[in-house]
């Protein structure tokens, strides 16, 4: 892998793409720093090498040009605090301004620039911005995973430019590593958890699966559609009549791979979507009319759970249930907790995806297990067998 601890930035101006897309309070306080601090190992390394940080990275969707809302400014003081010195601030990514501050930069120096997003070319992937961009710099780091899967102008087109002189910075290696554990070379048996809301979501995913994983585990709001494809009741859960013929495919397909797919053998129903409904727990495929599965019942615990401790290798996409509200969280944390015993036997545990993610941080499980990815959409297209163009850029 082209990884950053190869290489020596003494005297050189490192162009860090990071991902500091953070959630910023009415006050313009970060509310939660974690993409800044887990981009400051990529950072101290290219500083304590004796060279100097151009860091670049868009803020939330500005529509149309520069917006105070969406300004990187508001990162400024705390950036300072965290590398413990006065970092600099480009009040415009390209032009005159960015590249004289570019070029007075000494080595330990970290210049911030002002929000991509405010040039339309950053999304387009436009070449020319992308040549503007690479001009401040003399070697290209991409550390930002959460978006590696578009060929913006910042994260994979500027990559031309940089022929030899480019890495991977920590988290892009850490992602990529982990994933590759999982869909290249997994330990077996291999069981793939895969849940939420929808089947067409998740469909793309669970075809690659097929070709790798020994289980494959369905829960969430997509379960009903396939009980639906074999015959069930399936009550007022949701269902995607267009998707029927597909899970049917899946499921025959499945077979004659000599995949085991495990849907859930029972469902706590409710009789509205709402966490005071009254709810019974019933055979997936015999729910009453005017009731939902909205969450993965006892047996189906316990089948899973027999599953996944089973597994020496486990990645979980979407929750079992809707685990927002209390009354329906039970089947997506007695997985997590399933998940973190397995990792303690020695499993190799990966979540990914933005909902996963969260259902195990409110379980306060983060730490239970071996690797939650950061990077949602990014890592779902890397589950899809998709070639991310962030990470081919660089390979390139
Ligand atoms: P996704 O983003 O596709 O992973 O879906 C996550 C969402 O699916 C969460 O907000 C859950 O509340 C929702 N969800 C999970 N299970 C169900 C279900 N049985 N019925 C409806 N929504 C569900």
């Amino acid at each position: 892998m082209n990884f950053i601890e190869h290489y020596n930035f003494k005297n050189k101006k490192v162009l860090i793409r990071v991902d500091f897309n953070v959630p910023l309070n009415s006050d313009f306080q970060i509310t939660d720093d974690s993409r800044i601090t887990a981009a400051l190992p990529t950072i101290r390394k290219v500083l304590q090498d004796g060279g100097s940080a151009i860091l670049m990275s868009h803020l939330g969707r500005p529509k149309e040009g520069p917006a105070d809302k969406f300004s990187l400014r508001h990162l400024m003081d705390h950036l300072s605090t965290l590398l413990n010195l006065k970092v600099r601030f480009a009040e415009d990514c390209i032009g005159d301004q960015a590249s004289k501050l570019a070029q007075e930069l000494n080595p330990g120096d970290v210049l911030l620039l002002e929000n991509l997003r405010f040039y339309k070319e950053e999304e387009k992937g436009d070449r020319n911005f992308a040549e503007k961009l690479a001009k401040l710099g003399d070697f290209y780091v991409n550390d930002a995973f959460g978006t590696a899967h578009r060929a913006h102008a910042s994260t994979a087109i500027i990559a031309d430019f940089f022929k030899g002189h480019k890495c991977f910075g920590y988290i892009m290696a850490k992602e990529i590593e982990n994933a590759d554990k999982v869909m290249k070379s997994p330990q077996r048996p291999f069981t793939a958890i895969v849940g939420g809301a929808k089947v067409s979501d998740k469909i793309l995913i669970i075809e690659n699966l097929l070709q790798v994983a020994d289980h494959i585990i369905i829960g969430g709001g997509m379960t009903y559609t396939f009980i639906k494809a074999m015959g069930g009741k399936i009550g007022n859960s949701l269902f995607e009549e267009e998707r029927v013929q597909l899970t049917r495919e899946i499921l025959s397909r499945a077979k004659e791979k000599g995949v085991q797919i495990h849907l859930p053998t029972d469902s706590v129903a409710a009789d509205k979507f709402a966490n005071d409904a009254r709810t019974a727990n019933t055979s997936s495929d015999d729910i009453e009319e005017g009731y939902m599965g909205l969450d993965i019942g006892e047996k189906a615990i316990e089948d899973f759970r027999k599953v996944i401790l089973e597994s020496k290798t486990i990645l979980w996409n979407g929750p079992m249930g809707v685990f927002e509200m209390s009354s329906f969280e039970n089947g997506t944390k007695q997985i997590a907790l399933a998940l973190a015993e397995a990792t303690r036997s020695g499993s190799f545990t990966l979540i990914g995806g933005g909902d996963s993610a969260a259902a195990i941080s409110k379980f306060n499980l983060t730490g239970d297990v071996s690797y939650v990815s950061t990077g949602g959409g990014a890592l779902l297209e890397y589950f899809e067998g998709k070639e991310l163009p962030g990470i081919k850029a660089i390979n390139d």
